[in-house]
Formats: C-alpha cells, sequence, structure tokens
C-alpha cells in the first residue's frame, strides 16, 4: 500500500452525478438512505452516506467527506483510541474501543463523523478512505467510479504537484488556492475549485496550524473530575453496549440452537446445564475483544 495516500477533488469537473456515492454506499454496505418524513433526499452526510454531494447555485457540485487530516484532531481528542491514524495516513474508527463520547464529532474541525442515533448500538461513522481497498492495492470505490475525473488518487505529493500544474496552466478556471495543502497542517482530501468553498469548513478561521495542540490545550483547562467524570460515563456506557451485544449473540445462538432441536424432533435445551452468562461467554471465533 502506498504511503500517504490522498485524493484530489477537481469540483470544476464534477457533473454531480453521484456515482462516487453510490459505490461508497456499496462498498461500504451502507444501505438506502434513511429519510425523515416530509424528505425528498439527502444532501448531507449522514450515517449511512460517508459522501455526499453538496449542491451550489450555477451548477456547482463539491464532493464532501472526511478530509484524512495530517494531524487529525478526532483522533488527539479520542480517550481509547478508537479514531486512529494509520502508519499509512487514513484515519479510521475501531468501534470496539469506542465508548460513545462524541468528542471527536465536536473535535473535527470539519465536521465530519456522524453517529447512528437511531440504533440501539450506535457507532460513530466516517469515511475510511477505503483503507481495506488500499491494503489491496487498489483505489478508493468513489474514484474508481467517477466518469468524470474529478477524482485523482496518487500519494499527497503527486497530487500536489497536479493540482499547482492545473493552477499553473488553467489559471482562469481555478481559485488561486489548493485547499487542504496548508489548513489545520494539511489534509489528505485535497480540493481545487472556482467557488469559495467555506461551506465545506475551508475558512480563514481554520488556519494553517494543526489543532490537536490547541484541543489538548483546551483539555487540560477542563477540570480533571468532569474528565474523570466523561471516562466513567463512558465506561459505564461502553459496558452496557457490551452487554447488549453479547445478550444478543447468545440470544441468536439459543434460537438456533432450539431451531435445530425442533428439527431433529430432540426436544428443548438440556434443563440442567447452566444458561451461559451472556457477559463472560464468548461465541467461538468472536472478534469481540
Ligand atoms: S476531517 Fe475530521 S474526522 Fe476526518 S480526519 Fe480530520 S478531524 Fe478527523
Ligand atoms: S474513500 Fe472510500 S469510504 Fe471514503 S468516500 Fe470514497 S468510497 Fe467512501
Ligand atoms: S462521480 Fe465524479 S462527477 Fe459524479 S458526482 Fe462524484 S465526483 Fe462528481
Amino acid at each position: 500500500m502506498i504511503r500517504s495516500p490522498a485524493i484530489l477533488v477537481d469540483t470544476t469537473r464534477c457533473t454531480g452525478c453521484e456515482e462516487c456515492v453510490d459505490a461508497c454506499k456499496q462498498v461500504n454496505d451502507l444501505g438506502a438512505d434513511r429519510l425523515r418524513p416530509g424528505q425528498e433526499g439527502v444532501d448531507g452526510l449522514s450515517s449511512t452516506r460517508f459522501t455526499t454531494i453538496l449542491r451550489r447555485p450555477g451548477d456547482h457540485f463539491v464532493k464532501q467527506q472526511c478530509r484524512h487530516c495530517l494531524e487529525p484532531t478526532c483522533v488527539s481528542v479520542c480517550l481509547v483510541g478508537a479514531m486512529q491514524k494509520t502508519p499509512e495516513g487514513p484515519v479510521i474508527y475501531d468501534s470496539d474501543l469506542c465508548i460513545g463520547c462524541r468528542y471527536c464529532l465536536t473535535a473535527c474541525p470539519y465536521g465530519i463523523p456522524r453517529y447512528e442515533w437511531d440504533e440501539s448500538v450506535p457507532y460513530v461513522r466516517k469515511c475510511t478512505l477505503c483503507y481495506p481497498r488500499l491494503k489491496e492495492g487498489k483505489r478508493p470505490a468513489c474514484v474508481d467510479a467517477c466518469p468524470h475525473e474529478a477524482l485523482l488518487f496518487g500519494t499527497r505529493d503527486e497530487m500536489l504537484r497536479e493540482a499547482h500544474r492545473r493552477l499553473k496552466a488553467n489559471p482562469e478556471r481555478y481559485l488561486p488556492h489548493v485547499f487542504g495543502e496548508k489548513e489545520v497542517g494539511g489534509t489528505s482530501v485535497l480540493y481545487l475549485a472556482d467557488i469559495s468553498l467555506g461551506f465545506l469548513g475551508w475558512g480563514g478561521h481554520l488556519g494553517d496550524e494543526p489543532m490537536p495542540p490547541l484541543s489538548w490545550a483546551s483539555l487540560k483547562k477542563v477540570p480533571p473530575v468532569i474528565v474523570g467524570m466523561s471516562t466513567l460515563m463512558g465506561g459505564i456506557y461502553w459496558v452496557i453496549r457490551r452487554r447488549m451485544q453479547l445478550a444478543a449473540k447468545a440470544a441468536e445462538g439459543e434460537i438456533a440452537a432450539m431451531e435445530a432441536g425442533g428439527a431433529e424432533g430432540a426436544g428443548g435445551p438440556d434443563e440442567d446445564t447452566p444458561a451461559p452468562d451472556p457477559v463472560t461467554s464468548r461465541p467461538e471465533g468472536s472478534d469481540h475483544e
């Protein structure tokens, strides 16, 4: 897998066809958008949309997704290491470690992570830069799917070189700026555009300094008792969620056993056998640990 992978989004080439959105949904098994009553379509990120196309007046279409910051604030504020910066560069999420504090949602300067509010066992959801595909030597699914070459993939150095080449070759086509080159320490999803991208979070307010040291400076000012309470509450939440997951798995196993027993006409389970402890018993091959 290449080191420091990056996507260059050339918004002047985007037609808003959403082939990239469909490919992302497919590769991440995200399912259909969940519309609220009266809602006709979804245009923002959601737990079922890791990427989306934002429409602006004058037929401007802009792909929204995690920027895979070089120094990600979401990672720096995560108390348990669920948000992780991989050695190669993409920023990924380990749901097994997450305690549900949602600090990452509030810390992200671009407002990217989403939470599965309507799930009984909710997770944080966001683009992974197709990390599993990259490890297989493939490109991100959205890049492969784009029929208009609005998305390019390569190393960050290559994408920066290509972005500056385009700016130089067609100065009348673009604003003279590579969005993401320097903001908050730089990102791995870079943008060229002919309109301001302030609505994506690229604003002068961000500055070029990485945010993690700032977020830690703020966190240090929070009284330890509050941090301790948050961690404690997060830990309780994690235990409850784990119990729910294991209980659900145990119930599934019992139903399957009863169905198998019924099919063989062998009667129900042995009543002398103690019921498995849903917290400590782990199904064979379980990946929860
Ligand atoms: S854009 Fe937000 S969620 Fe993505 S890596 Fe940066 S801080 Fe994290
Ligand atoms: S890189 Fe992968 S996960 Fe991210 S938006 Fe593209 S297809 Fe979706
Ligand atoms: S597939 Fe390409 S052209 Fe179509 S919406 Fe996505 S980025 Fe734009």
